[in-house]
């Protein structure tokens, strides 16, 4: 019996076991892939405040460092179910059930991939999923960003302040994002609008250097320097539906103070509704998340 369980050993569970052990509560972290989560596949890191450049495997080791010295016991294991009875939470994994009388839900989020040649090779080294992570590396480059919805749109928008140009690369007629944004982009000039174009390939040796696109006018090569795939990001929340509800878009739903509707369970990070996800403020959930868990584990009776 812990007093908290954290899903996720990402930026916003461990900034939560951090917080959790600091504060004097037993804590159980569960993660299912890789530590660090998404930041462990982040090449360079530029903006955590305070920080001019690290590695995103650094950052991720460092995190865990941090949290495992406090004493916040650590399973290579994969939630796949959440119950309550009563005042008791229990998470389930292949390997077993843990009790507890929280749960923060840190579990993140996947980023879609385009699936064309050279996306793979080329991750990391000019193809780009995060414009607001990445987009100060292009400053000065041409670059593509590939999407139709809002947040390709407001990646455009982002990097059209960077680079010289942005190639807006959607593969219907119409942009499926908001109206407002849809017009904020049609009004600034350094973005080319391509409709009804599929990428095909991502071409470069060392980097990305052009894009192979099939457009109405055929199959043709778009130089670039890089390229962001802004096709959406997978929330991964059906595990814990129920009894917790989702949002329209599969996240979990909480505001700001990390609550579910479910007292003692707590939703942090990419996994949960909101609108920005990036490191400051996965770990900011974190921090958030593991706070208000112990204010109700001081406000509850023992189980
Ligand atoms: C390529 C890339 C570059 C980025 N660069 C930057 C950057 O430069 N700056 C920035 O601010 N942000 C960047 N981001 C975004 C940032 O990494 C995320 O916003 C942040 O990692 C979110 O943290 P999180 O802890 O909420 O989720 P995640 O990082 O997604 O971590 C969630 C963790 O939970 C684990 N997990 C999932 N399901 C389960 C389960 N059922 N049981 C147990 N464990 C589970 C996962 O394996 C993962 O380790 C980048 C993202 C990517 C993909």
């Amino acid at each position: 019996m812990y007093d908290i369980i954290i899903v996720g050993g990402g930026p916003a569970g461990l900034t939560a076991a951090l917080y959790a052990k600091r504060a004097g509560f037993s804590t159980l972290l569960l993660e299912g892939g890789v530590l660090g989560g998404q930041a462990a596949a982040t090449p360079d890191i530029e903006n955590w405040p305070g920080t001019r450049h690290i590695s995103g495997s650094d950052f991720a080791a460092n995190l865990y460092e941090q949290s495992r010295a406090l004493g916040a016991e650590l399973r290579l294991e994969a939630a796949t179910a959440l119950e309550a009875e009563g005042a008791l939470r229990r998470v389930s994994t292949s390997a077993g059930r843990y009790e507890a009388r929280c749960v923060i839900l840190a579990n993140g989020v996947k980023r879609r991939k385009l699936g064309v040649p050279g996306e793979e090779r080329l991750a990391g080294r000019g193809v780009s999923y995060c414009a607001t992570c990445d987009g100060n590396f292009f400053r000065g480059k041409e670059v593509a960003v590939v999407g139709g919805g809002n947040t390709a749109l407001e990646d455009a928008l982002y990097l059209a302040a960077l680079c010289p140009k942005v190639h807006l690369i959607h593969r219907r007629e119409r942009f499926t994002g908001d109206a407002h944004l849809v017009d904020s982009v049609r009004d600034v000039a350094n973005i080319r609008r391509c409709m009804d174009t599929r990428v095909l390939e991502i071409q470069g040796e060392a980097s990305v250097s052009a894009l192979r696109l099939e457009g109405p006018r055929g199959a043709h090569i778009l130089p670039v320097s890089g390229v962001f795939a802004a096709v959406g990001l997978i929330p991964d929340n059906e595990a814990f539906a129920p009894p917790l509800e989702l949002d329209a878009y599969g996240y979990l739903q909480a505001g700001c103070d990390c609550r579910t509707p479910l007292p003692g369970v707590f939703a942090a990070g990419d996994t949960r509704s909101k609108q920005l996800r990036q490191l400051v403020t996965a770990a900011a959930d974190g921090a958030t998340a593991a706070f208000q868990a112990g204010l109700y584990l001081h406000e509850m009776q023992p189980v």
